[in-house]
């Protein structure tokens, strides 16, 4: 636990989230500014900054449970996106890793 870390916090449970998954090492809740019909955050519940910090159990975790959680949300069989932002140029605004599971649209790029 990183007491200024907000998804630390997450796992605490000191901050709620709308959870639809969790194992003994990851957890899995709804982005609060969805960008898609469906996108779900897993984290593991350890902390580590980005995706190149994780040993390679955590990694396989987390893609595991990104995998089910697509299956949970109906998204699977079309398909969907696995992201992970890092660093300041990849977009990371939360420096606890997480892998955004996105889908319910076309995520097809560039569009058309
Ligand atoms: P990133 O830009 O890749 O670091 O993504 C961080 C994500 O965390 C963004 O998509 C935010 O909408 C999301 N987020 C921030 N605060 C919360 C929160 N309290 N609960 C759920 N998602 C959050
Ligand atoms: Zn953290």
């Amino acid at each position: 636990m990183t007491a200024d870390c907000l998804f630390c916090r997450i796992v605490a449970g000191g901050v709620p989230a709308r959870v639809v998954h969790e194992t003994d090492t990851v957890l899995a809740f709804h982005d609060i500014t969805p960008q898609a019909p469906t996108h779900v955050l897993v984290i593991p519940k350890a902390h580590f900054t980005a995706v190149g910090d994780m040993d390679p159990a955590t990694a396989g975790d987390v893609l595991q449970a990104a995998h089910h959680v697509a299956k949970a949300e109906g998204i699977a069989e079309d398909g969907y996106r696995l992201v992970f932002n890092t660093g300041r140029d990849g977009g990371q605004t939360v420096f606890h890793v997480h892998c955004h599971v996105l889908g319910g649209r076309s995520l097809t790029w560039p569009p058309g």
